[in-house]
């Protein structure tokens, strides 16, 4: 007989897993289908292992600073290998976490590909089972462009894979990812270009922090390479050369990654047997309440193409188990102002309008404060990398609608200021709030 649930969750990443588990803590019977290792993409070739190689290079930062102190710091290279080691050990015992997760709460783990074959019937592997309702949680993979030779290039889930650092990379992309890998690579000893379509880098950001983060990048001495759009890979005794639309050529490299974009997995899931409609590039749009156009079939975090960033997709998967089965009727994930950091080097922290869109929606009622200085941290420095600052405010009260920081610390700072804004913060009650002192986070009290 077909095994019924309550709700069978396809996909056992970030959002899936929360919602599952928030499901059964409320009683349902819940299962989640995951092909792969338990957690996605964050868990297992995203957030988690990108922040440990990210302290891996802000280390690499700090020694070199720590000479500024008075330490004997002789740096003696720095051990690729040994790092992955621990890192894959580490993840994998956050696999096992998440099994365990799922065992305590009694959530059934079905090891397969999930693929629909009907609106309440998922096939896995060649079993079926039925639920009154589905949820597609598959997240997406990284898009290897369509250039002869691309095969010679690989993506960040192939970075995760290098058991040895390439001497000499070529980074193909301007988002986030890009400047991410780049920032490691280029900490750890690797001659770092990275290559750019247009004229530079995260260009949905605030300009500010595209301009000093790019002029941050190439003072720490990577590469910016714009317009570059690549034509062709190939392989020469001299390494991976990369031919581009202009007929530039970028040649002796050990790797080129190619980190431009993702798309939605969906290619497995036979979503169209439940009627389950996608859009042009294959994301599954939902209504407010993560609804597709099917009654029973939901779908959240990064296969819906909307703010693909893990927390998203676990409060959208949390909150809509609150609605369905705990009865907050209007409970539901509101997608605006949702603050989001880069682990670049320096960090960069967003959340909000930019300048531009601040400017297009509010005219001259808008006003920018911004403030740029050099940390305390690199007093006695000669490479010293800047810290910059921008509020953008609205209005007579002065509502703040944008805040970008870039610079040392600014991860860990922006969340407080995030909780903040969303509360509906004027540039008054930053002006209120005593400074903590002496630190760069109190810059953004005390601008004028
Ligand atoms: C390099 C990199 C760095 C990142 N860094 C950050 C960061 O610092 N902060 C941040 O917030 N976000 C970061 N992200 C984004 C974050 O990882 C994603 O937004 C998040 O994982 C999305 O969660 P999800 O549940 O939608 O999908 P995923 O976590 O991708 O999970 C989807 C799961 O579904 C499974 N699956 C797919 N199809 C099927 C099927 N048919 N049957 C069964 N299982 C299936 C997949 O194997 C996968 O495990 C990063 C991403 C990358 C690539």
């Amino acid at each position: 007989m077909t095994e019924k649930f309550d709700l069978i969750v396809i996909g056992g990443g970030s959002g899936g897993l929360a919602h599952a588990q928030r499901a059964a803590e409320y009683g349902m019977k819940a299962a989640v289908v995951e092909s792969g290792p338990l957690g996605g993409t964050c868990v297992n070739v995203g957030c988690v292992p990108k922040k440990i190689m990210w302290y891996a290079a802000h280390h690499a930062h700090q020694m070199h600073l720590a000479r500024d102190f008075g330490f004997d710091v002789s740096l003696q290279g720095h051990d690729w290998s040994a790092l992955k080691s621990r890192r894959d050990a580490y993840i994998k015992r956050l696999n096992g976490i998440y099994e365990s997760n799922l065992d305590k709460r009694d959530v059934a783990y079905l090891a397969g590909f999930g693929k629909f074959i009907d609106a309440t019937t998922v096939d896995v592997d060649g079993t079926a089972y039925t639920a009154e309702r589905i949820v597609i949680a598959t997240g997406g993979y990284p898009v290897v462009p369509d250039v002869p030779g691309a095969e010679l290039g690989i993506t960040s889930d192939g970075f995760f894979e290098l058991a040895e650092r390439p001497q000499k990379v070529a980074i193909v992309g301007s988002g986030y990812v890009a400047v991410e890998l780049g920032g490691v690579f280029n900490a750890l000893g690797s001659d770092t270009t990275i290559l750019v379509r247009k004229e530079g880098v995260l260009r949905s950001f605030d300009k500010m922090l595209r301009t000093e983060l790019e002029s941050a990048m190439q003072d720490s001495g990577i590469v910016l390479e714009t317009g570059a759009v690549p034509r062709s890979l190939e392989r020469t005794a001299d390494g991976i050369r990369l031919l581009a639309e202009d007929g530039r050529e970028f040649s002796g490299f050990d790797a080129v990654i190619w980190a431009v974009g993702r798309a939605p997995n969906v290619g497995s899931l036979n979503a169209s047997a439940a009627g389950v409609e996608s859009d042009a590039k294959g994301f599954i749009p939902t209504d407010d309440y993560q609804k597709t156009n099917i009654d029973n079939v939901f779908a959240l975090g990064d296969v819906t193409g909307r703010d693909a960033l893990t927390p998203v997709a676990i409060a959208a998967g949390r909150r809509l188990a609150d609605r369905l089965y705990n009865g907050m009727t209007d409970r539901r994930l509101e997608y605006h102002t949702i603050p989001t950091v880069i682990f670049s080097h320096p960090t960069i922290g967003t959340v909000g309008l930019t300048e531009d869109e601040a400017r297009a929606q509010h005219g001259d009622a808008v006003k920018i404060y911004a403030t740029r200085f050099n940390p305390m941290m690199y007093a006695f420095s000669d490479d010293k990398v800047a810290t910059a600052m921008k509020l953008i405010v609205v209005g007579e009260d002065e509502r703040i609608v944008g805040c970008h920081l870039i610079g040392d610390g600014v991860d860990e700072m922006m969340q407080g200021f995030a909780v903040a804004i969303r509360m509906g913060a004027t540039k008054q009650h930053f002006d209120d709030t005593v400074a903590i002192h002496p630190t760069s986070s109190e810059e953004l009290v005390t601008m004028r």
